[in-house]
């Protein structure tokens, strides 16, 4: 899509641009706005966590209410849960009409744990990877494809405010995709649950368990299972199927397309099928708010309980051997910080 290329900051030039949060998505959004010639305030909560970084950054930080009374468009960059409150408390009282409210991801306004005044507008813009890629590849001259989508049009102009947003972060620089707030919504939530982080993890723990307890060198089965994974997903990044074939033995093929569908089968399809169910009528949205509400006990067990898999103390050992990996810190980071998202700090 070359012809979004085009598209210019012209609708947010000489406009206040506020960024609320300032963590893996706020951090970046907020660097490439400013190198993008735009004006931008960051709001954070006073003695916040990462306040001193936007500062050491040379932002001016002021409190969420502050920025929020002072932008002409705000972008909600607050973890997904942290949300609701924030727009209760320092946004909808604020934020003066005809602005634009921005968010990466279209979580609360599509499951309605915030309902925007009418008289805003109301736009997504969700970078499809970790807001350290949308950092480096802005300053190597690139960007990440980003989705866009105006669930409200107040002002007449959110559609051009939006594209030009995407193009100040550098999205505009790749792929732009017009989307819903639900399409958005439900494909990310399906995506990281049933492929990216669940689906993937899952998979790679329990084809070393099974090399381990047949009695194969766990530090082999790390290799083979966990370490091994990003060459094959390089070359599906790179170039789909095709690349991967193109790069792998006959051999490796041959097992691919015979033992592949036996592993991930119709059985998992049906899962599938009911993981997306849930995360389309609610249920996720409303267990995972309940359990933020609860204070989070039974999703911290959880990942106390994954972060204990001994596939982790292996891999540990090993990657402290591994020194070409310490250029690619803080990418290899993000994993991490989406997962401190998840528990909504
Ligand atoms: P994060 O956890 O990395 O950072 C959150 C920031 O908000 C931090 O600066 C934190 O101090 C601040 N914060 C926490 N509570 C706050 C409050 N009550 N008021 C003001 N600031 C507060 O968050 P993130 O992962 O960048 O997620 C931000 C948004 O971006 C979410 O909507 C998320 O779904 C979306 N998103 C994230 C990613 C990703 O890769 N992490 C990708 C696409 C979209
Ligand atoms: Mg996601």
């Amino acid at each position: 899509m070359n012809k979004h290329q085009a598209f210019s900051l012209h609708e947010l030039e000489g406009r206040r641009i506020g960024v609320l949060g300032y963590g893996s998505q706020g951090r970046a959004h907020a660097l490439n706005l400013r190198d993008s010639g735009l004006q931008v305030t960051v709001g954070l909560r006073p003695g916040g966590a990462t306040s001193a970084r936007a500062v050491a950054d040379g932002f001016h930080v002021a409190t969420p209410a502050e920025v929020a009374g002072t932008s002409d468009l705000l972008a909600v960059l607050a973890p997904d849960m942290a949300q609701p409150q924030l727009y209760a408390d320092a946004i909808a009282p604020h934020l003066h009409t005809g602005s634009t409210l921005l968010f990466a991801h279209g979580f609360n306004v599509h499951f309605a744990a915030i309902a925007p005044r009418r008289d805003l507008d109301v736009v997504l813009v969700a970078p499809k990877g970790p807001g350290a890629l949308v950092r480096r590849e802005f300053e190597r001259g690139a960007g990440v494809p980003c989705l866009f989508a105006v669930h409200q049009d107040a002002s007449g102009h959110a559609r051009d405010r939006v594209l030009a947003y995407a193009a100040g972060i550098g999205g505009a620089r790749t792929q732009l995709i017009e989307t819903s707030f639900r399409e958005e919504t439900e494909t990310d939530l399906f995506g990281e649950q049933a492929v990216l982080c669940g689906g993937a993890t899952e998979l790679v723990k329990q084809g070393f368990e099974t090399l381990v307890e047949a009695g194969y060198q766990p530090e082999v089965a790390y290799y083979e299972c966990m370490h091994e994974l990003k060459l094959i997903v390089d070359l599906l990044y790179e170039g789909g199927l095709a690349q991967m074939h193109r790069y792998i033995s006959e051999t490796a093929q041959y097992g691919d397309l015979t033992r592949g569908p036996r592993i991930v089968n119709g059985e998992t399809r049906q899962r599938m099928r009911e993981v997306l169910a849930e995360i389309r009528d609610g249920r996720f949205a409303r267990e995972w708010v309940a359990e933020y509400a609860a204070g989070n006990s039974s999703y911290k067990a959880l990942k106390q309980k994954d972060l204990a898999h001994p596939i982790e103390q292996v891999g540990a050992g090993l990657r402290a051997q591994m020194s070409w990996l310490r250029a690619g810190e803080e990418v290899s980071r993000e994993p991490a910080s989406a997962q401190k998202r998840a528990a909504g700090g």
